[in-house]
């Protein structure tokens, strides 16, 4: 294979020559709101993009059957009509890099932000929007480094490249999932997640379990003396923080190194219509962040049990607590893999500086590749705030700050890997 020679400054003028066009993607994007069930426009765009750099492109559909998979996530939604778009380059045989971003994006609640998540707004160098950060953001500085790479010509040391875009990386990993067991994999596979700058070297397990407790209701004037759902409900917040803490005792290695790794968040609570009655239904939605050695089946059996304690004192309403989504097992990659140093030496190579390395109380879709085909993944993309939350945003000085480090570590690597 042909050895690319190229200056950091040359790098840099590259990839500052194509940002403009990288923050229109990332806005376009941002403009396409890709939540669970309408991934297909945004989609539509990744295959574009992806075609335009040179990519063989494929709409990989995903069977409902994935559901089925062991190491799924429980479906809440059919795939019929949905799809993750993988690119490919012609492959010689040398080492393979595959670049996996997940298009999806998280709910938003429109009346806390400061304008309309779903376009775009540059503000001081950030860009809001829902999406924006997580992980948006990553695609643009995934495109930014190829796009600069092709403009100094550098295009035939990426041939044994592939890129993924995939869906549900939210809400149950389903997406990657589904790409994995269609053979889509690479000898090493980065993921523009927003860390920070910083690389993400694992996480945790997580389950989500979605309680429904079904108390019958009754007139408001009754309240004293039927079951009362809203303190069964505030009984069990109770319960899953003790949970919590239980889970966060004694760590363990390698996620000790996070001040308190398992969180147990509720995140939805539906009780009720109106003041006049007594909730007729309580529904809680809660993601359980957990240590490895329980599985998912023990934490929704665990908290099956804290429901029937909840329940003790009242006549015993009918309820059920079931797994839906989530289903991931913790992951991690050592911090002294070829990868990382690989990725490490780019950054220092252009920023002068060497990143930090993490781990986080949550997941990324690196877990399938690290644990299911010991392929080594990380996490490596933008500065971002509020992800998940209002106002989300990146930083788009960041976005080139990441291309940089990407472009260089892609030449690093297809140049050295050469059969
Ligand atoms: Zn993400």
């Amino acid at each position: 294979m042909q050895h690319i020679q190229i200056s950091n400054a040359e790098l840099r003028e590259a990839v500052a020559a194509e940002a403009p066009g990288a923050f229109e993607l990332l806005a376009a994007l941002v403009a396409r709101p890709s939540l669970r069930g309408s991934e297909s426009a945004a989609q539509e765009l990744m295959a574009s993009t992806m075609l335009e750099l040179g990519f063989d492109v494929e709409r990989l559909a995903i069977p409902d059957s994935i559901g089925d998979d062991d190491l799924a996530g429980v479906p809440a939604y059919s795939y019929e009509g949905r799809f993750d778009v993988v690119g490919r380059m012609p492959h010689d045989g040398g080492r393979s890099l595959l670049l996996n971003g997940h298009i999806d994006a998280v709910p938003a609640n429109e009346a806390t932000w400061s304008s309309d998540p779903f376009v775009p707004v540059i503000r001081d160098g950030w860009l809001y929007g829902r999406g924006a950060g997580d992980m948006k953001g990553g695609f643009s500085m995934a495109v930014l480094a190829l796009r600069a790479l092709r403009r100094l010509g550098a295009n035939a040391g990426q041939r044994n490249l592939s890129f993924l875009s995939v869906i549900e990386e939210e809400y149950t990993g389903n997406g990657t999932l589904a790409a994995v067991r269609a053979g889509v994999s690479a000898d090493a596979v980065v993921l523009p997640e927003p860390t920070n700058l910083k690389i993400l070297l694992g996480g945790v397990a997580i389950t989500w379990v979605r309680i429904i407790i079904r108390f019958g209701g009754g007139h408001a004037e009754s309240s004293d003396r039927i079951a009362a759902p809203a303190q069964v409900v505030s009984t069990l917040i109770g319960a899953l923080e003790h949970l919590e803490e239980e889970y966060n005792k004694e760590l363990k290695p390698p996620f000790d190194a996070i001040a308190r790794p398992y969180n147990v968040n509720v995140g939805v609570i539906r009780l009720g219509e109106w003041p006049s009655s007594v909730a007729a239904v309580a529904e809680l939605e809660i993601r359980v962040g957990h240590p490895d050695d329980v599985n998912d089946e023990q934490v929704r059996a665990t908290v099956h049990a804290i429901v029937a304690d909840a329940l003790r004192d009242t006549d015993g309403p009918e309820f059920e607590v079931a797994l839906h989504g989530f289903k991931a097992q913790a992951y991690h990659l050592v911090a002294d893999h070829p990868l990382v140093h690989d990725v490490v030496r780019a950054h220092v190579d252009v920023h002068g500086e060497a990143p930090s390395s993490e781990l986080l109380g949550s997941t990324t879709d690196a877990r399938y590749y690290v644990n299911q085909l010991g392929v080594p993944a990380l996490c490596f993309g933008p500065v971002v705030r509020n992800m998940h939350g209002s106002n989300e945003s990146v930083e788009l000085a960041s976005i080139e700050a990441g291309a940089l480090t990407l472009a260089r570590f892609l030449l690093n690597y297809f140049n050295e890997g050469g059969s």
